[in-house]
């Protein structure tokens, strides 16, 4: 990763080349910072910095030997430790190095941008909490203590020194302490007061402020989304790009849902020309099961909230704009004639693509069913 490729974090980043360029690297450093602020990508960016052999003024350069083995996470004097515990693969006395790879293949999913529980999640560990052990103390100071293969640094990365144990710290002291020369120890942590006191004593403290909201909302317009939605994230981000990405991830199947439940509707309203809805089965059939499961799931909320509205309840609809709109119009054609058979609907239509029903034919038998509820809604409704 290059320093071009983090996001925001501007200030904190020329503090650390400048510092470079004035000799002024300190052998044991803490970046301490929030989820979704970047400590990870920095630390590993700044790493690749240092080791480049052929730095640009403000960056690695991307493309020398170094670099490209960086690019893996894969250089030969760079090590990761982080928390680990057992698995379906590592049944008994887990350690770092057991996970390696698995941990290159989610450090390059997400870019450096990782979390906890993504983490513990990708290994799929279930509710146990990952360690920093003994064992991975003692390959450190094994580590540290061999040359570098490539003559230059040796830079040890340590994430989430929060989940360290009081064994492997007491194991690390005097390597925190003094580590051998050209050799970098980066700990980042999240929480300064689980940090155990011999941590927080050895390191030089390099704070990481949360991401600004323009930071997080340029970063998403990257994304192709427009300029309103990316804005709307950012400030319920609270400045975790992590957390930005979820919501995104949400906000986008929403969109997905609302406007392609419209038109079906519009399909279903008094169809005269049955091709555009045959095409319309047919794309939906394509369209992946969980994402078929979350659209029904849309459909039966709409029908819900329909029959919110008609009670009067139309003030606890939690949508607004086109989406409300949408949603207060459908409405009365929801009614006493057909809710209860719309619901039961949705509810089989879900039912059954859990179970692998055939989506094609599916949605065909749904959109049949919706044209003649639809009609007998509106047949209610003139009355
Ligand atoms: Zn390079």
């Amino acid at each position: 990763m290059q320093f071009k490729s983090i996001i925001g974090q501007k200030v904190l980043i020329d503090k650390l080349i400048s510092g470079y360029k004035e000799n002024r690297v300190a052998h044991t450093q803490l970046f301490l910072g929030d989820e979704g602020a970047g400590t990870l990508a920095v630390a590993i960016a700044y790493s690749q910095f240092l080791m480049c052999n052929n730095k640009i003024d403000d960056d690695s350069c991307g493309v020398c030997a170094s670099c490209v083995k960086f690019e893996k996470f894969a250089h030969p004097d760079l090590h990761f430790y982080f928390p680990t515990t057992t698995n379906q693969s590592v049944k008994k006395d887990p350690k770092s190095s057991f996970f390696l790879t698995d941990w290159r293949s989610y450090l390059s999913e997400h870019k450096g941008y990782i979390t906890l529980n993504g983490w513990y999640e990708y290994l799929g560990v279930g509710n146990k909490q990952g360690i920093i052990r003994k064992d991975d103390a003692n390959e450190i100071i094994s580590k540290v203590s061999l040359k570098s293969y490539e003559g230059n640094y040796k830079v040890v990365i340590l994430w989430m020194v929060d989940k360290m144990n009081e064994s492997a710290s007491n194991k690390l002291l005097k390597t925190l302490e003094e580590p051998p020369s050209n050799t970098l120890l980066i700990l980042i942590g999240e929480k300064y007061e689980q940090l155990l006191p011999t941590i927080r004593s050895r390191a030089q403290l390099v704070k990481f402020n949360r991401l600004t909201d323009d930071d997080i909302s340029n970063e998403l317009k990257k994304t192709g989304i427009d300029k309103d939605l990316a804005d709307d994230i950012s400030v319920l981000s609270n400045g975790n790009w992590n957390h930005a990405l979820e919501i995104k991830e949400n906000a986008g199947n929403n969109q997905f849902n609302f406007i392609t439940f419209r038109k079906w509707l519009r399909l279903c309203f008094q169809p005269k020309d049955y091709s555009e809805l045959i095409k319309f089965n047919q794309e939906m059939a394509k369209v992946g099961r969980e994402k078929q499961k979350s659209f029904l799931n849309y459909g039966l909320e709409v029908i819900h909230n329909s029959i919110l509205q008609n009670n009067s309840n139309g003030n606890i609809i939690k949508k607004s704009g086109e989406e409300l709109d949408f949603t207060q119009k459908f409405a009365q054609f929801i009614n006493k004639a057909n809710q209860k058979e719309m619901y039961l609907a949705f509810n089989q239509a879900i039912y059954h693509i859990e179970r692998n029903a055939h989506a094609g034919i599916l949605y065909s038998d749904m959109s049949f069913k919706l044209i003649d509820l639809v009609a007998i809604g509106r047949s209610y409704a003139s009355r």
